[in-house]
This record gives C-alpha cells, structure tokens and sequence, in this order.
C-alpha cells in the first residue's frame, strides 16, 4: 500500500514510516499530532519522508485502507495534523469545500460532524437548544404580560 503515497522514500516500511511520523509529530492540546514536515512553514501540508504528504502518509499506516482516487482531508481543519481520528478520505471537491468549512460555528462552539455526509452540520446544536430557549422564555414573559395586563382591566 506504501506503493500508494507519492514521493516517499523508497526505503520506507510502514513500521518505519510510522515511527518516522511519531517522531517528528508532537500531540497538541486540542488532540491534534501536529507534524513538523521539512521546510519552516507551519499549518500547512507537511512533506516528510522523500517528498510524501505527511496526512497521506499517515493515513496510509495509522489508519488503512488509503483509496488514492479520493483526497485526504482533517476534520479539526489542521493541514498539518496527523493525529488518525481527525483524518478522513473525501471527493476532491468536497476537500476544497471542507476547508472552507470552519470548525466552530460563530458563537465559538465545535461543530458536529454528520456522519452521514462527512462534513460539518450547518445548524450548531449549543445554537439552537439556547434559541429555542430565549424563545421559550420570550414566550413565557408575553403570557406573563397579558395575564398581567387581563388582571389589570
Ligand atoms: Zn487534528
Ligand atoms: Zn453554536
């Protein structure tokens, strides 16, 4: 399956790319394994090994199954994350799509995956459960406020 990462190093067993991609890797806070490809940018696709994407790679050993007809995309929005968990394989226009997509709604709460689609849940939950209370309560005080008012006349 090795024969499947573009521009790795021909000398690479998966057990060697995998402890080749630990190492250069360190765990984030948020659960990500960033890895620290050559060259000095960060936050980008990492090359390792040869000339190989680092996410590609480890999707190769860390995960399996790699189909090469398909992209490989981080669900955290990380490009240089590695960590398999936050790894999955999408169309290639659903990648660039994906990356578009961010992982928290504009109040700051994680987005849901849907499993069914692979991608981002357009309505945040937190969002919604805490509208439809505002709304609850809205409600409450307009019936609060014509029992008042009816008492009143
Ligand atoms: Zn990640
Ligand atoms: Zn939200």
């Amino acid at each position: 399956m090795l024969s499947a990462v573009k521009g790795l190093s021909r000398y690479h067993t998966e057990k060697s790319l995998e402890a080749h991609l630990l190492e250069r890797s360190h765990r984030a806070e948020n659960g990500c394994l960033i890895i620290h490809g050559y060259g000095p940018r960060r936050g980008t696709h990492q090359k390792v090994a040869g000339r190989a994407w680092a996410h590609i790679a480890a999707y190769v050993v860390l995960v399996g199954g790699y189909d090469p007809a398909l992209d490989v995309d981080q669900t955290c929005g990380a490009a240089d994350c590695i960590e398999p968990t936050h790894l999955r394989q999408v169309s290639r226009t659903e990648a660039c799509r994906s990356r578009t997509q961010p992982a928290r709604c504009r109040n700051g709460h994680d987005r849901e995956l849907d499993p069914a689609t692979g991608r981002y849940r357009r309505v945040c939950r937190t969002c919604n459960r805490e509208a439809q209370r505002r709304w609850r309560e809205r409600e409450a005080a307009e019936v609060a406020r014509a029992r008042a008012a009816y008492g009143r006349s």
